[in-house]
């Protein structure tokens, strides 16, 4: 999983020890060098590997989030959709482009049921002081999906079909 997001990011992870903690609760909190995780999520990826979405999420973060940072809260979507895409490509990577696409799908179905209930906006917030479940969604979300849209494009351009 290292050795996937150093490529991607062109760069090496910055720290020289890095610890995910499983801790009582429903805790998820990523820091630099390390983040604290559910145990329940533990037990879920020990009895199927392809859970694995949470690590990589987290994992991402030490380059997308805490080497590589938006400068203030407006663009807190490059964190959130960038470690959600990024979890998706490593499932990808490990176990097939099916696996990604589910992430992806599921990434869809939840941004396409905030824009059905007229709450879709700009992935650019103004104001991240109070953010409703619909504003995580889209940071989340909507961000992964966005960048799985460009990702297509570009592979397009890239094979000369677009
Ligand atoms: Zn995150």
């Amino acid at each position: 999983m290292f050795r996937f997001f150093e490529e991607k990011a062109g760069m090496p992870y910055s720290g020289s020890v890095y610890t995910q903690v499983l801790a009582a609760g429903k805790v998820a909190q990523e820091m630099s060098g390390f983040t604290i995780i559910r145990e329940s999520y533990g037990q879920e990826v020990l009895s199927d590997q392809r859970g694995i979405w949470l690590i990589a999420h987290e994992l991402a973060h030490q380059w997308w989030g805490n080497a590589v940072t938006c400068q203030d809260w407006t663009h807190f979507w490059l964190n959130e959709g960038m470690a959600t895409f990024m979890s998706a490509a490593y499932k990808e990577h490990r176990f097939g482009r099916e696996e990604y696409l589910k992430d992806i799908e599921a990434a869809k179905a939840r941004y396409l049921k905030v824009k059905e209930a007229e709450k879709d906006r700009s992935l650019v917030f103004p104001n991240w002081d109070h953010p409703s479940p619909e504003d995580r969604t889209l940071v989340y979300h909507k961000g992964a999906y966005v960048l799985h849209l460009l990702r297509k494009k570009w592979a397009k351009k890239d094979s000369g079909k677009g």
